[in-house]
C-alpha cells in the first residue's frame, strides 16, 4: 500500500494521506467528533461534584454521565474500527472530559 504524508490540518502533525478525513488525523477527528459530548460531559461532572458537596442525590447525575459516555464510545467507534484503538480513544477524550472541570471553573 503506498501513501503520501501530508500535515494534518488540525496538529499539523504529519500522517499517511489514506489515514486522514478531510485533511484531519484521526486523533483530530475523533477529537471534534466528541467535542460538544466531552463539554457535556464536564458540565454533569461538576454539577455532580456540587451536588456531592449538598449531600444531596447525585444518583440520577450518574446516570446521565454515564449515558455521555456510552455516546461518545459510539462516536469513536464509529470513526476508529480497531476496538483496542477505540477504548484508548475513549479513555483520552474522558481524561480530558474530567480535566476540563479544572480549567474552566469560576465560569
Ligand atoms: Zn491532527
Amino acid at each position: 500500500m503506498s501513501s503520501i504524508l501530508v500535515f494534518c490540518r488540525g496538529c499539523s502533525k504529519q500522517v499517511a494521506s489514506s489515514q486522514t478525513r478531510d485533511g484531519l488525523c484521526l486523533d483530530c477527528q475523533v477529537r471534534r467528533s466528541v467535542a460538544d459530548l466531552r463539554d457535556e460531559h464536564a458540565r454533569l461532572w461538576r454539577k455532580r461534584e456540587r451536588y456531592h458537596s449538598q449531600n444531596a442525590n447525585v444518583e440520577q447525575i450518574g446516570r446521565q454521565i454515564a449515558r455521555v459516555e456510552d455516546r461518545m464510545a459510539q462516536r469513536i467507534k464509529a470513526l476508529v474500527p480497531n476496538d483496542r484503538e477505540a477504548v484508548d480513544y475513549l479513555r483520552r477524550e474522558l481524561e480530558a472530559a474530567r480535566g476540563q472541570r479544572y480549567t474552566i471553573r469560576g465560569l
